[in-house]
């Protein structure tokens, strides 16, 4: 039986970006606000991520000198999700992302800037811009959080220098593309972590935190500021409607079901149902796995969807997920994403019948999504897919885990990764037959790719032929960045799953947050953000930061419209 202890103006189910982001605003603006987290963690998949959020026309480019308008975005929105998002949603999303991060610029913890150079997804359509849109967190020192550092979700070891060391995008970028100064860099970042040694004493953990830690833990700083109280350990169950209107919400807390009371609305920000593999199997095209998702186990399981329909809720784009391709790691409780390295020149990736089915450098979106078509018309074949690459590369470039072979030998590679995470031959037909992948065809595949490498011009996939492409491309390799051959054994084979970092679909909100039923009409005083949302980017992704930015931006909409009815 639950009893009813507390009664606050808004309740917010969750603690990533988005959740977050909205109690800060409803804290200031009077209200007294609480946010439920299930996990004995906070922060959520955005702990995890890259921290980067996507904001057209921002205020920090404009202050560069950067061009960016309201109508260019519009007109590049417009085209992405090719006319199936709801136009006022699109304007919503515009209006108010750049008025949400400049208020959390000037009233917060929380620090970015702009990533000038990094492109839009989708060059090719019309209002995208080669950079100025992305916006990357500076990195935080925690020791501002005091006792509560021990309470934010660690950081993944993929998004840290050696697995532990704190670095900015601008820095994972630089180290990546290999540009001029990058070895110095790298030095710098590990003596400053090394000597560091009051904090190395206490911990191996860095005390800067970096990109989605460093959003969440500012954020969570900004929080503690305003008072505002985070309980984790607390699992939302369901909503209480009264009149016609969202009254409260049952949860267990420490394993005890409690009534918690509002008295003008919840915000639900519980994450997507990427780890409910029921959920999976009803909504996701097939085949698909929990194992495959980028996400923290055992979090997002759906709670606020079922909640929603449970009280008639639409719903929208449940068979979508942010895509990504995701390799498994022995040990590790969840798989890899795999963003930037597939435009890496040398890595190709082939099918069990050994033929390239996309241009490896598209977005990760858009390369899963070609995963599954191609799976469908070539008989299975396509999940999983297998990334190929030589000596050269593995010497030079990171895949996965494995770090270039001139910082992570093989012979200091974890033993159980061999023919788990990566596999290796001498030659490009003992390896097609060591992971079963038709070995004239690869040879076929490599044949065409080493000449395209030569020509700068790959005639199937036009790889590297635009902005995009080439922002993970070496700068170095002539003339296409994003190509080179397949030559010196031996050879290297990483298998790729049809991952994810989140699902896609959700509650059906309107352009003022509210979660509508299917007649249009709203239910009262309820408010969906984030992945447990349908996105107001339907099924694209136009830029870095497409999920976090609406996340935050809805957030900061659903409590001006709760401000606006009081
Ligand atoms: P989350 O951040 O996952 O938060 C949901 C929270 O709700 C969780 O803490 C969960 O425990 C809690 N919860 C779930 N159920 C309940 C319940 N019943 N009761 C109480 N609490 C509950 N996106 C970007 O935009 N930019 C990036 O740079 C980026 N990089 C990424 C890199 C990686 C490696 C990964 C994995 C993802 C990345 N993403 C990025 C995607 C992004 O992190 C997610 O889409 C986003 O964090 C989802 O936000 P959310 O608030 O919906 O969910």
């Amino acid at each position: 039986q639950a009893t009813d202890t507390d009664t606050y103006d808004v309740v917010v189910v969750g603690s990533g970006a988005g959740a977050m982001t909205a109690a800060i605003f409803a804290a200031d603006q009077g209200m007294s606000v609480l946010i439920v987290e299930k996990g004995d963690k906070y922060g959520g998949t955005s702990a995890l991520s890259g921290g980067g959020i996507w904001v057209p026309n921002n205020h920090y480019f404009k202050a560069k000198g950067g061009n960016d308008s309201y109508e260019q975005a519009l007109t590049y929105l417009k085209a992405s999700t090719e006319g199936k998002v709801d136009e006022a949603r699109l304007h919503a999303y515009l209006d108010n992302a750049p008025k949400m991060m400049q208020y959390l610029e000037e009233n917060t913890r929380l620090h970015y800037t702009v990533a000038e150079k990094y492109p839009d997804y989708y060059p090719h359509l019309p209002g995208s811009l080669p950079g100025g849109r992305t916006l990357d967190p500076e990195l935080f020192d925690t020791t501002q959080l005091g006792d509560e550092a021990d309470n934010l979700m660690p950081a993944s070891p993929t998004t840290l220098l050696m697995g532990k060391i704190a670095w900015t995008a601008r820095h994972a970028h630089k180290a990546m593309a290999r540009e001029r100064g990058w070895r110095l860099l790298m030095v710098w970042l590990m003596l400053r972590y090394k000597f560091d040694f009051k904090q190395r004493r206490k911990t191996r953990r860095d005390r800067r935190a970096a990109l989605g830690n460093a959003l969440i833990a500012s954020l969570r700083a900004s929080l503690i500021d305003r008072k505002v109280p985070l309980w984790l350990n607390t699992d939302f169950q369901e909503l209480v409607e009264t009149d016609g209107r969202i009254s409260g919400l049952i949860v267990k807390r420490d394993g005890t079901e409690q009534l918690i009371k509002v008295r003008q609305g919840v915000i639900l920000g519980s994450g997507g149902f990427e780890q409910n593999q029921a959920l999976r199997d009803k909504y996701l095209p097939q085949p698909t796995k929990v194992e495959w998702s980028a996400t923290p186990p055992g979090q997002n399981t759906g709670a606020a969807l079922e909640a929603g329909q449970a009280l008639g809720a639409a719903t929208e784009l449940l068979d979508w997920g942010w895509w990504a391709p995701t390799i498994r790691v022995p040990k590790e409780n969840k798989s890899r994403g795999v963003f930037a390295e597939r435009a890496f020149p040398g890595a190709i990736v082939v099918n069990g019948q050994g033929k390239r089915f996309v241009n490896e450098a598209a977005p990760y979106l858009e390369f899963v999504d070609a995963m599954y078509k191609d799976n469908a018309v070539s008989g299975g074949q396509s999940i999983p897919a297998w990334v190929i690459f030589d000596s050269k590369f593995r010497f030079n470039y990171a895949m996965g885990p494995l770090m270039p072979s001139q910082v992570m030998p093989d012979s200091r590679l974890p033993k159980a990764w061999h023919k788990t995470v990566y596999w290796k031959a001498d030659t490009l037909e003992a390896l097609a037959g060591e992971i079963g992948v038709d070995a004239a065809g690869l040879a076929d595949t490599a044949k065409k790719m080493n000449a395209y490498a030569a020509s700068g011009n790959d005639e199937d996939f036009q790889r590297g032929g635009n902005v995009f492409d080439r922002y993970y491309g070496d700068s170095n390799v002539k003339p296409n960045p994003c190509l080179a051959p397949l030559q010196k054994g031996p050879f290297y084979a990483m298998r790729m799953d049809a991952g994810d970092i989140g699902t896609k679909g959700g509650l059906l909100t309107n352009e003022r947050g509210c979660v509508v039923r299917e007649d249009g009409s709203e239910i009262k005083g309820l408010y969906a953000i984030g992945n447990c949302s349908a996105s107001v980017m339907g099924t694209s992704y136009p830029g870095a930061g497409s999920t976090l930015g609406p996340a935050m931006t809805f957030g900061y909409i659903a409590v001006n419209d709760l401000v606006s009815q009081r």
